[in-house]
């Protein structure tokens, strides 16, 4: 049987999260307080900068602080170090942000753990990472996995006692992702399996799910075959294929073959339009979070 799956317009949900944000950065600023958010980019690689321009120009249109530092591709650790030390002394700002990937000169996880955890909008310190694990909430969760939750609570699908299968185990979405949806709470409560390469029977193990998250980088992976009739589908993958019928060359894909799959789904995430918008929406979140934290509430 063929469904008709619910679309789950990330765009618009990402809109109402930023309506939230500026209602809470203006009531931020009645008490003299404004979120800052500090973002450095070291190199010139465009789709990063497109990122970091995109950051500052949303963090602006709600009112927030925003500054950017680009630096050159040959920044070394100390001078980026000596960046991150002065943003975290600097009452301003309220969260740090470097963009990845850097050059190879640069130890990305030594940079991460000179951020102050405070500031950490990330969420990929180890503080935040181990409150995470612990189910403490005055942590920071990473942006993308706390948008998919939000995608799926906006939406009403209920997570508790859910079969969710994540495809992916990084640390910036399958791993953090696993631990917000089966902790205690709203969106949460999950029974999460974890898929990765070393998967065996991995359509199978998809198959079991209630709810699929795809998060791998491989255009288009996820078959018909890999998903039960009735499931939701969250498609966290951004994939550039080439295009000839389009002016740039190419068009994004996400890691679901989408035409094959959405007549099987319930609900279904597009790419573009579905997790995309809402990592930016959840930094800003959490940004206006720390906000608060520093002011003591
Ligand atoms: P990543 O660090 O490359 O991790 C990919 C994960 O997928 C790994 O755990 C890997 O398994 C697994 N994997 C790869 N090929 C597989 C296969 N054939 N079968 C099963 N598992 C496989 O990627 P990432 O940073 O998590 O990103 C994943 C995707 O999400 C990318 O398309 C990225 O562009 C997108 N993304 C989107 C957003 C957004 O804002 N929407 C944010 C971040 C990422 P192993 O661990 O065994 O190698």
């Amino acid at each position: 049987m063929k469904l008709i799956p619910h679309l789950i317009d990330g765009k618009a949900i990402a809109q109402q999260t930023h309506e939230e944000s500026r209602l809470a950065v203006a009531e931020l600023r009645s008490r003299g307080l404004v979120p800052g958010l500090a973002v450095i980019l070291v190199g010139a690689d465009p789709a990063s900068q497109a990122y970091v321009r995109s950051k500052d120009r949303v963090c602006l249109e709600l009112g927030m602080h925003s500054v950017k530092h680009e630096l050159p591709a040959a920044t070394s650790q100390a001078e980026l170090l000596a960046i991150v030390e002065q943003l975290n002394n600097d009452p301003a700002i309220h969260g740090i942000l470097v963009q990845s990937p850097p050059p190879a000169q640069i130890d990305e996880r030594a940079v991460i753990r000179a951020i102050d955890p405070r500031k950490d909008v990330d969420g990929f310190h180890p503080i935040n990472v181990a409150k995470l694990a612990l189910g403490e909430s005055d942590g920071f969760v990473p942006c993308t996995p706390l948008g998919c939750q939000r995608l799926l609570i906006a939406s009403g699908i209920e997570t508790a006692g859910a079969n969710v299968v994540i495809l992916g185990r990084s640390m910036i979405v399958g791993k953090p992702l696993a631990l917000l949806l089966m902790n205690k709470g709203m969106g949460g409560d999950a029974t999460v399996t974890v898929a990765h390469s070393r998967t065996r029977n991995l359509s199978e193990v998809c198959r079991s799910a209630d709810i699929l998250i795809a998060a791998i980088g491989r255009a288009e992976f996820v078959r018909g075959e890999f998903v039960r009739e009735g499931a939701v589908v969250i498609d966290v993958g951004i994939n550039r294929v080439e295009d000839p019928a389009s002016a740039k060359g190419y068009k994004l894909v996400g890691d679901v073959a989408f035409e094959e799959v959405a007549g099987k789904c319930r609900a279904i995430t597009p790419v573009p339009g579905g997790v995309g918008p809402m990592t930016i929406a959840m930094l800003m979140a959490n940004t206006i979070a720390s906000c608060r934290r520093f002011a003591g509430g």
